[in-house]
């Protein structure tokens, strides 16, 4: 089975905790230390088999294998990434069984990291999630005080639209951002605007 590894957590002697994130489902695995054993990284690509504990405790990870992006040597690269997941893992952490939608858009992120700014990846894909869980927000008042949007808006956690003046954040032009929403590509927004809404939606999901 694939999975990426979206969360590390040190177990007792140096051991490991770790969440995957497969096509079907999200899982914690224990991993004990060991010279012989691979070291876990977090944002890694693995194949992995599975070992049951005969139902007494987290499954092991056995015949673990990475996969290899050339990115993942690109610390700032790398830095993203794992936010973009640490992100996820917080918002499915609850999960068991998962559609593939998210293990799609991890490969496809991750497919062609390097090849844009990844920033510019997150966001994309974040309105690609959100449009997947119906939770795109294009009403045009402000959630804050429910009077109507005005040509700008300041965007809230999960991207909820509100007057800038309400929430006290950067100002957007309503209209680009909208037909972001819609088009589900940031190719009319700079990378000053990129870092902008990426910055929100570290805020979380
Ligand atoms: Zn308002």
């Amino acid at each position: 089975m694939k999975g990426f590894i979206i969360e590390l957590r040190k177990a007792k002697n140096e051991d490991m905790i770790a969440m995957l994130l497969t096509s079907s489902y999200v899982g914690r695995y224990y991993r004990f230390f060991g010279a012989r054993h691979s070291i876990l990284q977090l944002g890694h690509l693995v194949d992995f088999q599975a070992e049951d504990d005969g139902g007494n405790f987290m499954p092991r990870l056995r015949k673990l294998s990475h996969f290899d992006f050339p990115w993942l040597y690109d610390n700032d690269k790398l830095l993203i990434w794992n936010n973009f997941l640490t992100l996820l893992a917080s918002h499915l952490s609850d999960s068991n069984e998962i559609n593939s939608f998210y293990y799609n858009l991890l490969l496809q992120s991750a497919k062609k990291w390097d090849k844009q700014n990844p920033k510019r990846i997150v966001c994309d894909s974040f309105v690609a999630l959100l449009e997947y869980e119906g939770r795109i927000h294009t009403q045009d008042y402000c959630y804050i005080c429910e009077q109507p949007l005005l040509d700008d808006i300041a965007l809230m956690r999960a991207f909820i639209p509100a007057h800038s003046y309400c929430i006290n954040e950067t100002p957007l032009n309503k209209k680009k951002f909208f037909d972001f929403l819609k088009s589900k590509k940031s190719i009319y927004y700079n990378d000053g605007e990129i870092e902008i809404l990426y910055n929100i939606i570290m805020k979380g999901l």
